[in-house]
């Protein structure tokens, strides 16, 4: 009997195919403590169980090879890291010890606790990283049992229909053929997701009730474009498929076609697409299309994907090589945005905050640590000798901020040339409107920058009062809303009418729907995922302005 269920599209794609389903690999280990005398027999387990998943992932990537080698090859590091953090190994060491607790229970309160922290994130992409953290111990748990590593062999023109799933796997499901992917838990913003949309891998996420109702074998459409999923189509389905199909081929040659073309509207508005980029394939991706630089680096991640700060050393070699990566090209590096809602593993967020959202975010938290700043300021402007760097400050809300950010920058381009490093053209500095008060009183922020971007993400959920992750007030944060409308059309004009670049660099740029919206409110810079580019380009060349 036909059944239609929904999620979230994750990876834009149709395709057909039969299901298979995977059953649900749980961490659901019972409590269990052991005597005194076999903790260390315990040990021992833990031990081997984490050198046999350092070793799978180490094959893993041997194996993988190939355009997705690159890609892939990022997310088996990133769980490789995960994997060798001491804390990990430390935590779960402790839980043994002195919990007494067996090695399959310490995984399970160690995977619980770490969940437990990123559940509190408020960022849903940073969020998603949880997922990662549920993959390395799971992985280190079917190690532990010794359990063969994910079944993906014989799924060719299949759909894999499961709880969730790994970026690693989603790799070797491609190479085996796989056609699509429909999972009950995860994030369009996950890294999972990431990488299905870099292979076109149809991937559809959060649907809970197909994974309760789908069968093994059943026929699938997938549609993920829409978020569908059928099981047992009718014929009206499958006609329904079929035109589909043709059309998203056609589409796909007719962007293919845009690659290189000019992004100006009908009526001669020229238009800029900027990339907002967190991988290496992003830039490569970006470079690919033609983008007029990188418009958002969000460089939290550095810090994010690890408990400790990273070095100066080590945040200049990143920035270096974004800016080599877009071959003269501006790159738009945004100062460290962390804040109560983003992570406190690196020890700099307080985690009392009633309020994280309204708290110590973005340049507040920066500001109230110097060193940090200091040391991420200084990587920045070193970067500045590989070519065109912009510095980005987020969470601005008073002109204060500004001059106090203009200052450090300028304190800490004497130090570095009085060290003998070399260093290219001065960056311009540009604020992030995202707090209503910036965007209302942006005349004064204006003298203190060259440049800003609206953080449409953060600024909508601040106007309009309606938490950003909040999958339930979705439809309350309408970029359309009058209020918003007003506001951007306000940013837009001031800032041209001061002679100030201005972008947007929230999701909103991205979607060609309200492309010829935010033309019409006066934009002409847009920097977005280098996956929506080709889209965006084609929605302002077919827009008149009239
Ligand atoms: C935004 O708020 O729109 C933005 C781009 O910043 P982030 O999503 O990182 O908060
Ligand atoms: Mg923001």
């Amino acid at each position: 009997m036909r059944r239609q269920f929904t999620g979230a599209a994750a990876a834009k794609g149709l395709a057909m195919g039969r299901a298979r389903v995977r059953e649900p690999h749980r961490l659901d280990v019972e409590e269990r403590r052991v005597r005194a005398d076999e903790v260390e027999q315990e040990r021992e387990l833990l031990r081997e169980a984490l050198g046999a998943a350092r070793n799978e992932l180490n094959e893993l990537r041997e194996r993988v090879r190939g355009a997705i080698a690159h890609e892939v090859g990022e997310f088996l590091d990133l769980h490789a890291m995960l994997l060798d953090d001491p804390e990990l190994a430390e935590g779960l060491d402790e839980l043994i010890r002195t919990g007494r607790y067996s090695a399959g229970y310490a995984l399970r309160l160690q995977r619980d606790r770490l969940a437990a922290v990123f559940d509190g994130i408020d960022d849903p992409y940073l969020r998603s990283r949880r997922e990662d953290i549920d993959h390395v111990i799971g992985r280190v748990y079917a190690a532990l049992h010794s359990e063969p590593s994910p079944q993906v062999i014989g799924l060719a023109g299949e759909v894999l229909v499961c709880e969730n799933i790994a970026p690693s796997e989603l790799a070797q499901l491609h190479e085996e053929g796989v056609v699509a992917i429909v999972t009950g838990q995860g994030s369009p913003l996950s890294h999972s997701a990431i990488l299905a949309r870099s292979l076109h891998m149809p991937l559809l996420v959060g649907a809970h009730e197909a994974l309760l109702h789908i069968n093994d074998g059943d026929a699938l459409i997938v549609d993920a474009y829409h978020g569908v999923v059928i099981a047992e189509p009718d014929a009206d389905d499958l006609r329904g498929f079929r035109t589909a199909e043709a059309e998203e081929k056609r589409e796909r040659r007719s962007l293919a076609r845009l690659k290189k073309a000019r992004t100006r509207t009908r009526d001669g508005v020229e238009v800029r697409l900027w990339a907002n980029a967190e991988s290496r394939d992003d830039v490569a991706q970006a470079l690919s299309l033609d983008a007029s630089g990188i418009g958002l680096y969000r460089t939290e991640f550095l810090f994010l994907q690890r408990g400790e700060l990273p070095s100066e050393e080590e945040q200049f070699l990143a920035y270096r090589d974004l800016v080599l990566g877009m071959d003269g090209r501006p790159v738009t590096i945004r100062t460290l945005d962390l804040g109560a809602d983003k992570a406190d593993s690196t020890g700099l967020v307080l985690d009392d905050e009633d309020n994280p959202a309204l708290g110590l975010r973005g340049v507040r938290l920066c500001l109230a640590h110097p060193g940090v700043f200091r040391d991420q300021l200084r990587a920045i402007l070193r970067a500045t000798a590989y070519g065109e760097v912009r510095v980005l400050i987020p969470m601005v809300s008073h002109a204060e901020e500004l001059r106090t950010c203009r200052q450090i920058i300028d304190r800490c381009w004497t130090e570095l040339e009085g060290e003998g490093h070399a260093l290219g053209k001065r960056p311009e500095l540009g604020a992030m409107i995202e707090v209503p008060a910036a965007a209302l009183a942006i005349d004064t922020l204006l003298p203190h920058i060259t440049f800003c971007s609206v953080g449409t993400n953060d600024l909508i959920q601040y106007l309009l009062a309606a938490d950003r992750g909040n999958d339930a007030l979705g439809a309350l944060c309408s970029p359309e809303h009058p209020a918003v409308r007003f506001v951007l059309g306000e940013v837009f004009r001031r800032c041209r009418e001061a002679g100030k670049q201005v972008a947007v660099c929230g999701e909103l740029a991205g979607d060609p729907r309200y492309t010829e919206y935010l033309l019409r409110l006066g934009l002409t810079d847009f920097s977005m995922h280098p996956g929506s580019m080709l889209s965006v380009r084609k929605a302002v060349r077919d827009c008149d302005l009239g």
